[in-house]
């Protein structure tokens, strides 16, 4: 078994996450992991969102294992999760 394959826990399940919403986190499976339409990747504590729905400016995704509100913001660049206090 490879270091690499060691410390891959990316389908460990998330810590705070309430049974039912589980499916829906996971953790990233490479630090520069890129979101997709479908997924977000929170600012706070990395972990990755599956959405419900497609991302669309000022969504807004409660993120369990930190307990922040994150909001999506679209730009010139593309979507961008910033953290809602
Ligand atoms: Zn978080």
């Amino acid at each position: 078994m490879s270091a690499l394959v060691m410390f891959d826990d990316s389908d460990a399940p998330v810590l705070g996450v309430p049974e039912k919403e589980r499916h829906r986190y996971r953790k990233q499976r490479c630090p520069d992991e890129e979101e997709t339409a479908a997924t977000v990747v929170c600012p706070c504590c990395r972990v990755v969102i599956t959405l419900e729905e497609p991302k669309y400016d000022g969504m807004r995704v409660f993120c369990h294992p930190c307990n922040n509100w994150l909001v999506i913001r679209k730009t010139a660049e593309g979507f961008r999760t910033e953290v809602a206090y």
